[in-house]
């Protein structure tokens, strides 16, 4: 199962063994204790006179361990239990290695492992059959290597925040000493004539090493556990949830209380053409049960240059970002690490679902350096690309299909070409603008639409958009009248998605329905004259200046069609986007700079200015008061006392 597992340093203690699990491949059998290898400060001090019980003493420069590991694994203490089945597996698993290259010959066959629980003795076994140790193997991996692991993680972890581990692999066995008053390992090894071996340790400075009571091969890890852990664990509820959550989908099988616990062949380390597209269904039910079908999934299986596998499947994404975590699980040769992988996958691809498996993803380094981790990098952008390609594929074979797969996949698509340029590149010919009518185009065929009618005197295009159809119903209505059309960008990246799309296709620009009058928005070589004289529209002018509050309106006078509105108010695309940018939170200041100023535009060439400078004094104020208030009711911003006077005023005018 195990292939090229990569840099040893980088991959922690487990991923250590499946090197180990590798190595006695390929070597004779001597090599599979590498541990040799390995330097360790002898920090155990052993008393060897005894014969049969001997008791060993741990240096004072351990005493300090437990309580720095005891802190710092609080949160996920729960993780001793992978940490031990997945030895138990690792065992079992060696013993297959040894009887593959002939180095065993007794039949290996329902080699399991096992885990069981004794309420009243408050213990908890977990138990296999496989290689076992005799007592040299049991001094030298358990007390001196798996202690000198933990020290070492102690060391490096103690002035951080725990938050910064992730799956906190390289505790391994010590892990047991979490929830364990006593921990006792009863084993016998594989070889021929071995004497079963007893060890015991209370998690203190000494331990008792000595004849064991195991009659057949492998090892019974037995953990006598605190009063408090007992009662937390030792229910059949709770370690039936732990180990499935733990132990799924490892190699060998598991039983706890009669029951089978995993799945020891589950689909992504298969071959994609072993596969039917049932079996993927089936999968994603049995990882996310109850939860509605995804739209399509991507197997992946890599061994070079990295290794990779894992099956994603993308979710119905339709509404805005959804910061549930927790979407794709991240294993490491079938073991489960974390649902939180929002360090390994950029957060666009955290979006899917499914799961990714590498022993090549480092597991024990701080959260901050694994983006910038080469392997990680690799392996992120291999995962980006086989989801791009996927989409391409999508498209090429069912355009139909696929505008019906499109409001799901809008937003991701948008977020990964916002977020990687690289996807953007490979997804842009295949991502889509939805019209206010909903027709689907890509970005290059609706630019090549709107050239025609849409490019203004400069000779660029202009792609009107809406961020709201209900609001902008009238502004939207205005293009339609000239003949233009209207794309819908209403989701929470379209404001960056928008800036893309105009850094890459030349003379391209978005604009707002409601940024301007129509005929600014998209500005032809056509100049309308203004029907009033300088005069009046210095006077129009001033009469708007004082009753507007030019605190919030940048008051502008122009000469447009008459047929246009007489007082409209918008916001200018330039605002418009630092707004957005920093209602996503980038950092702008705005709304301290004072930009968030709208513009009301009056249009001189109205019939009503001339009718305002026909009245004089409160009249001509009430009037124009009235006319802004209709301009802020069709942008939905009448509100309060404004809107209250404003009702009031259209009664009357009822009642005359
Ligand atoms: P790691 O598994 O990361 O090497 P551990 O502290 O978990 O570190 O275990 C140390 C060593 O003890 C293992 O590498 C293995 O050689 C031995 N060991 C632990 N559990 C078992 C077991 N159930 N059967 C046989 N050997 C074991």
């Amino acid at each position: 199962m195990a292939k090229n597992a990569g840099s040893k340093k980088s991959l922690g203690n487990f991923a250590k063994i499946c090197q180990n699990e590798i190595d006695s491949q390929r070597k004779p059998i001597a090599q599979v204790k590498q541990y040799d290898k390995i330097s360790v400060l002898p920090f155990w001090y052993m008393d060897c006179q005894s014969q049969r019980m001997r008791t060993g003493q741990i240096s004072v420069q351990s005493e300090n361990i437990f309580p720095i590991i005891k802190k710092f694994l609080y949160t996920d203490q729960e993780i001793f239990l992978r940490e031990l089945v997945s030895n138990a597996v690792d065992a079992t698993k060696k013993l297959s290695t040894l009887s593959r290259v002939g180095e065993f010959e007794d039949p290996i066959d329902n080699c399991k492992v096992d885990i069981s629980f004794n309420e009243k003795a408050k213990t908890l076994t977990i138990s296999d059959s496989g290689i076992g140790m005799t007592e040299e193997e049991v001094e030298k991996y358990i007390t001196q290597l798996a202690f000198s692991g933990a020290r070492e993680f102690a060391e490096q972890w103690k002035d951080k925040d725990p938050d910064q581990m992730i799956g906190h692999f390289g505790l391994g066995f010590y892990s047991a000493f979490m929830v364990s008053k006593t921990v006792t390992i009863e084993t016998k090894s594989y070889q021929k004539g071995s004497d079963a071996v007893h060890w015991d340790c209370d998690g203190a400075t000494s331990y008792n090493i000595g004849k064991g009571k195991r009659k057949k091969r492998g090892t019974d890890v037995i953990l006598h556990l605190t009063d408090e852990d007992a009662e937390t664990y030792l229910s059949k509820w709770k370690l039936r949830e732990l180990l499935r959550k733990y132990c799924r989908f490892l190699p060998v099988p598991i039983t706890f209380d009669g029951e089978d616990i995993n799945n020891t062949q589950p689909i992504w380390t298969k071959k994609p053409a072993e596969l039917e597209a049932e079996d993927y269904k089936k999968f994603f039910e049995e990882l996310y049960p109850a939860q509605e079908a995804p739209l399509f999934n991507i197997h992946i299986n890599t061994d070079y240059p990295f290794n990779l596998t894992g099956v994603l499947y993308f979710p119905k994404v339709n509404e805005a970002i959804d910061n549930r975590q927790n979407r794709v699980q991240l294993y490491c040769n079938q073991v489960f690490v974390t649902e939180d992988v929002k360090d390994v996958l950029p957060e666009y691809l955290v979006l899917l679902k499914g799961v990714i498996d590498s022993p090549d993803i480092p597991l024990n380094v701080s959260r901050s350096s694994l983006q910038s981790d080469a392997n990680v990098k690799k392996i992120t952008q291999h995962i980006s690309k086989k989801v791009s390609d996927k989409l391409n594929e999508l498209f090429k074979a069912d355009r139909t299909d696929f505008d019906g797969k499109w409001e799901y996949l809008d937003l991701f698509v948008k977020y990964g070409m916002v977020a990687d340029e690289k996807f953007a590149e490979r997804t842009k010919d295949i991502c889509l603008l939805k019209t206010t009518d909903g027709k689907l185009n890509t970005i290059q065929e609706w630019i090549d639409h709107a050239k025609i009618n849409q490019t203004d005197k400069n000779g660029e295009t202009v792609v009107l958009y809406s961020t709201d159809v209900n609001v902008q119903h009238m502004n939207i209505k205005a293009a339609k009248d000239k003949g233009y059309e209207v794309v819908v960008l209403n989701g929470p990246l379209d404001t960056h998605f928008a800036g893309w799309v105009e850094g890459k296709f030349e003379k391209v620009k978005f604009r707002c329905v409601d940024g301007g009058p129509m005929d600014q928005l998209i500005e032809k070589e056509v100049t309308i004259e203004s029907v009033l004289s300088e005069d009046q529209r210095k006077t129009l002018e001033d009469s708007v200046k004082a009753v507007v509050n030019e605190l919030a309106f940048e008051i502008k006078l122009e000469s447009l069609p008459p047929q246009d509105d007489f007082i409209s108010v918008h916001r200018n695309e330039w605002e418009r986007r630092m707004e957005d940018m920093a209602k996503m939170g980038n950092g702008f200041p705005y709304g301290n700079m004072g930009l968030n100023k709208q513009t009301m535009v009056v249009n001189t060439n109205h019939a009503l200015a001339s009718k305002v400078l026909g009245k004089e004094g409160d009249g001509r104020n009430e009037l124009l008061q009235y006319c802004m208030d209709l301009a802020m009711l069709q942008r939905g911003q009448l509100q309060g006392e404004s809107l209250e006077r404003f009702v009031k005023k259209a009664q009357g005018f009822i009642m005359d």
